[in-house]
């Protein structure tokens, strides 16, 4: 994947500590790639990551930094830019990943606009506007790009951007709103030569679904996903690789199911 006479691409991650996440960054790290590995909170678990991605590490310039940021919070995302510039120098590629479910799975006619309101900053408001911190920085500064293919911008969005799900709402709308954000990013960075691609896992094994496991289990055993397994961080790490590499270098806007087959309609 790298350019051999520039220094190792810099992919800054959100979300990077655990989970998804990581087995972006674990791929990428495979790939030749440098990570900035975000986070919110978990040091111990970014910290994790950068030793994992070392291991797997292609050359010895590679470079894992963890660096804290909400994405929810304007200040932080200005931060997170700065430091990943600071501490590695570039950024040839931005993956939104980081986002939570709603701390409460509640219906619809009860869900408060509390929860609405934080799902929203963190899953939406975040991704949509550190894209537009990075975006600024590209079409400013114009700095050369070290991957073979340009510069990309990738959104996590999920299944439950058209799989209405009524115990949370504000999950659903959020990831809607990142499939709509991708769309307008690709639309507007398509004659800069940025690409920007939207990949929708479905239902993936985290912590993020470590409470709704049996529930799942279930689900599985009984047909709702074809291909009858959960999602791994590698399976999304290795859609990740393949974009950031150059593999879909003509598809732009393009939204890549990592869902075992759930969108299939069937009879
Ligand atoms: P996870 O296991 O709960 O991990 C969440 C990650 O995001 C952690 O690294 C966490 O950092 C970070 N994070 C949370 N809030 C943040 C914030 N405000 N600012 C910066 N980082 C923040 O979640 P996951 O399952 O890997 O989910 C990753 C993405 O995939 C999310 O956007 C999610 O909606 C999407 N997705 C997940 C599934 C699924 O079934 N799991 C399915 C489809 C889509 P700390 O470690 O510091 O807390």
């Amino acid at each position: 994947m790298p350019n051999a006479s520039l220094p190792p691409p810099v992919v800054l991650v959100t979300g990077a500590s655990r989970g998804l996440g990581r087995g972006i960054a674990l791929q990428l790290a495979s790939a030749g790639c440098s990570v900035a590995i975000n986070y919110a909170g978990n040091l111990a678990a970014a910290q994790e990551t950068a030793g994992l991605c070392a291991a797997r590490a292609a050359s010895a310039a590679q470079r894992f930094v963890p660096v804290q940021a909400d994405v929810g919070v304007r200040a932080d995302r200005e931060r997170l830019v700065a430091e990943t510039l600071a501490q590695l120098g570039r950024i040839d590629a931005l993956v939104n990943n980081a986002g939570i479910a709603p701390r409460v799975r509640a219906d619809i006619a009860e869900a408060t606009e509390e929860s609405f309101e934080e799902v929203l900053r963190t899953n939406l408001q975040g991704p949509y506007f550190l894209t537009q911190k990075v975006v600024q920085y590209w079409l400013a500064q114009k700095p050369a790009c070290a991957l073979p293919t340009g510069f990309k911008i990738i959104f996590v969005s999920s299944i439950s951007a058209d799989t209405a799900s009524v115990a949370r709402g504000e999950y659903c709308i959020s990831k809607a709103g990142v499939a709509m954000a991708a769309q307008l990013w690709a639309t507007r960075l398509a004659a800069e030569g940025i690409q920007v691609v939207e990949l929708r896992p479905g239902i993936m094994a985290t912590d993020m679904t470590t409470g709704v496991k049996e529930k799942y289990d279930r689900l599985l055993a009984e047909g709702l996903v074809p291909q009858r397994r959960w999602g791994t961080p590698e399976d999304v790490g290795l859609a990740v690789q393949a974009v950031i590499g150059g593999s879909f270098p003509f598809s732009t806007g393009a939204v890549i199911p990592i869902d075992g087959g759930f969108g299939i309609r069937r009879l």
